[in-house]
């Protein structure tokens, strides 16, 4: 059993990586092939020049992201067949041979450890190679490292905590542990919500009530003919990090609020902000936000369920390379496994996230006009460097938003 269950696992890496690779390159020969020409819908709004800059920017990406997902699995068959974990579990057992909880965290932060600090370079050279030479990238070295620390610290903080209740309960809750589990970790994601952009937000950004007296106006008449109520329109320092623009909802309840990147209002005008933030309003018509988290604790119940019943598993140990049965192990094990499997999912989901894109640009044109939604699109492709040209295949599979050149011929139908 054990033997099979490592065969699976390999057979499962390598067709993950092969399709991850072969979507890839299809993608930058679609974009290289198409490089000599504005798309038809595009040609009077986006100059070949942009356009080339687009395709070579995405090219460079995703070929980076090639090199990123080879490391990863790598990384992964090193921690569990190549045995690092099985010597990480030994390490300290020796240094710490009681106290069962507090070295199964410590096992599992080293090995998180490890596998975050192989695809940091990859992280590095994106800012300070790629966005920096496509003038994207406004960060110096230092504030990418003191970043590195907070979001380090944050997570050890949050993180901590939430790790020491797992293992307590997996040791003394007995049988029905997954199920408390599961209660805690949604308790846990509904106050993180909540207090996510009150709390740790302004860590790393700064947030300012937004001043134009004028475009606040409008935007609050847009909210309240929507029937949206939030804590407040805030403009946030994106631009201290990079070039690109954005806008999104944040918070639970009554902590929504609105942020708008610097980036955005500065490349928009009135009529297209209106436009961006009636289509992040047709996404809250739609109940999109409370149905994917829904969805999410459908999913974590159901993984929690199969942890426990696998940790009981001899062969799920071996066959990953784990000589001796421990809760900590079956959760890390589960932890860094379960995404290659989960990797099946991933065109279900994206194709589930373009339906809601569909529907939150139809909501905006009713709410707003859809030229206006059409207009903002093209200016962020254009700023962004997006490529308006994917490949179909490599779209279909990863992304969450619908190709520009399908949303604004959808948009059309509208007008
Ligand atoms: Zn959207």
């Amino acid at each position: 059993m054990p033997e099979l269950f490592t065969q699976l696992f390999i057979a499962v890496i390598a067709i993950s990586l092969a399709i991850r690779v072969w979507l890839g390159l299809r993608h930058i020969r679609h974009i290289q092939h198409n490089r000599q020409q504005v798309p038809q819908a595009f040609a009077e709004t986006i100059s070949l020049e942009a356009h080339q800059r687009a395709a070579d920017y995405t090219s460079a990406k995703v070929r980076l992201r090639l090199g990123e997902t080879v490391v990863e699995s790598a990384i992964l068959l090193a921690l569990t067949l190549g045995g690092v974990l099985q010597m990480l579990d030994q390490v300290w057992q020796q240094w710490l041979p009681e106290h069962e909880i507090i070295r199964g965290a410590l096992v599992i932060c080293s090995a998180m450890l490890i596998s975050s600090a192989a695809t940091l370079p990859f992280d590095y050279v994106q800012t300070f190679n790629i966005d920096e030479k496509f003038g994207f990238n406004n960060m110096s070295r230092s504030l990418f490292f003191t970043d590195l620390l907070k979001h380090t610290g944050i997570g050890l903080v949050l993180g901590g905590p939430i790790l020491f209740v797992a293992l307590w309960l997996m040791q003394s809750a007995g049988d029905w542990w997954w199920l408390y589990l599961w209660l805690v970790w949604s308790a846990f994601n509904l106050f993180m919500l909540a207090v996510y952009p009150i709390w740790i937000a302004p860590l790393l950004n700064k947030f300012t009530p937004m001043q134009d007296l004028s475009l606040k106006t409008r935007i609050e008449a847009l909210m309240q003919k929507c029937g949206f109520t939030s804590q407040g329109l805030f403009v946030m320092d994106g631009s201290k990090r990079s070039g690109h623009g954005n806008a999104y909802f944040t918070g639970f309840g009554k902590n929504k609020r609105v942020v708008f990147f610097d980036t955005l209002l500065e490349k928009l005008n009135a009529d297209e902000i209106e436009a961006v933030l009636a289509h992040e309003l047709g996404h809250f018509k739609h109940k999109h936000v409370i149905k994917r988290i829904v969805m999410m604790f459908g999913l974590s119940l159901l993984g929690l369920a199969l942890l426990g019943y696998l940790m009981k598993q001899d062969w799920f140990y071996q066959g990953l390379g784990v000589v001796q049965a421990s809760n900590h192990m079956a959760l890390l094990l589960f932890l860094l496994v379960s995404p290659v499997f989960m990797f099946i999912l991933r065109p279900l989901m994206a194709a589930y996230s373009r339906v809601n894109e569909f529907e939150a640009d139809q909501y905006a044109s009713q709410q707003s006009r859809p030229q206006y939604l059409i207009d903002a699109l093209v200016k962020l492709y254009r700023d962004n460097a997006s490529t308006l040209t994917p490949d179909p295949l490599h779209s279909a599979f990863y992304d969450s938003h619908p190709p520009a050149s399908l949303r604004i011929a959808k948009l059309q139908t509208y007008a």
